[in-house]
């Protein structure tokens, strides 16, 4: 495969110890070294999580199998959803949600904008409800939540807090326990510049009581996090095999984390959205969210009206090897996604970036 500088809405670039880690010879998923391995990880993952919680673990599957993997199970047919949309992907959890029977009560945002809480607390307070389900960093609008003030929301009406942070973590703060998120997901592909395939998620104590009250075990076999989790903790209970060289490359992807410090690392992504910004700001161009709520790893472009939109993506990719998102749903031919996601964060990839652009604008 050639290379390409990958600033679309992830995957990201992975940086080279974590291709060497997929490349490593395949244990038996029950190799004592290989459970050693996932004893680091899970620690790894609390500290990106900033947590506590005992289940936290890597579930096998994208973004969405995180997503599926805390709907199914902490959710039952009938129960009460108030779901925030506001991009395409509280539109996921709520089409998800109902074919699980929920009852989803969806509060639609402008996209661009950040979810409002005012209007979601009128839907809480409107009847018993089981759970709040929000995104923190919307990828498809470029648009980050409260999610401290979200979930504070949802606790206020006895609703367990479920949040997407699937671009957020490790690129934004996402604090589980001071923020008191009930359970969270996430993916590989982008903050954590890790190939796609593996979806972090921790469950807080009011979510496991909602896994230990449930009237009937979940519709998903593979995704019954009650048989999951006793494959990841002491028992080592085969249920599914483990992907295996997934969880390697997870395993140095985090290691990278970890050396380079949380903070330094949502700063670096801070500081190359703030280039990023500027020089669009020299070109003319203009992001879509409000700012105070921008996502620093995920920039929605506003797209000049005499600009062809696809012919620049093309040239980006074509002439200089780079990969950028084209708008989704209601955004489509509105806006262009840059990412500057985990190893892209970087200043001198916003430059590169920035001159391909002005070349291709020039055409
Ligand atoms: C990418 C993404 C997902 C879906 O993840 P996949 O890995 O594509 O399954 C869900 N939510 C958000 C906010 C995302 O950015």
């Amino acid at each position: 495969m050639n290379e390409m500088l990958l600033l679309g809405p992830g995957p990201s670039n992975c940086p080279p110890s974590v291709l060497q880690a997929l490349a490593q010879p395949t244990l038996g998923h029950l190799d004592p070294q290989f459970l050693e391995l996932m004893e680091g990880l899970q620690e790894d993952l609390r500290s990106l999580f900033r947590t506590r919680n005992a289940l936290t673990i890597a579930v096998s599957g994208t973004g969405t199998c995180g997503m599926e993997a805390l709907l199914t199970n902490l959710i039952e047919s009938g129960d009460r959803v108030v779901v925030c949309v506001n991009g395409v992907f509280g539109g996921r959890a709520a089409e998800l949600l109902r074919r699980l029977g929920a009852r989803v009560e969806s509060v639609e945002e402008l996209w661009g904008r950040p979810v409002d809480p005012e209007p979601v607390a009128v839907a809480l307070a409107a009847e018993r409800t089981k759970a709040l389900f929000f995104v923190h960093a919307e990828t498809s609008t470029g648009a980050l939540s409260d999610a401290k003030a979200l979930a504070a929301l949802a606790h206020e009406h006895g609703a367990l807090a479920i949040a997407d942070c699937v671009t957020s973590l490790g690129g934004v703060p996402v604090l589980v326990d001071e923020w008191e998120l009930d359970a969270v997901f996430s993916g590989t592909q982008k903050c954590l510049s890790v190939p796609p395939g593996l979806a972090p998620i921790t469950l807080g104590p009011a979510a496991l009581d909602a896994l230990d009250e449930r009237r009937s075990p979940p519709p998903s076999w593979y995704l019954d996090l009650d048989l999951v989790r006793h494959y990841w903790g002491p028992q080592r209970t085969y249920h599914h095999t483990a992907p295996v060289n997934m969880l390697y490359g997870l395993a140095a992807g985090l290691r990278l984390v970890r050396e380079e410090g949380l903070e330094p690392r949502w700063a670096r992504h801070q500081a190359a959205h703030d280039r990023l910004v500027s020089g669009l700001a020299e070109l003319g161009l203009e992001i879509l969210p409000p700012p105070g709520a921008r996502l620093p790893m995920l920039n929605a472009v506003i797209i000049p009206d005499d600009v062809n939109e696809v012919d620049v993506r093309i040239g980006l990719r074509d002439r200089h090897r780079i990969e950028i998102g084209a708008g989704l749903g209601d955004l489509k031919g509105r806006v262009w996604r840059v990412g500057l996601m985990g190893e892209n964060a970087r200043p001198e990839v916003v430059d590169r970036f920035l001159a391909a652009l002005a070349e291709e604008l020039g055409r």
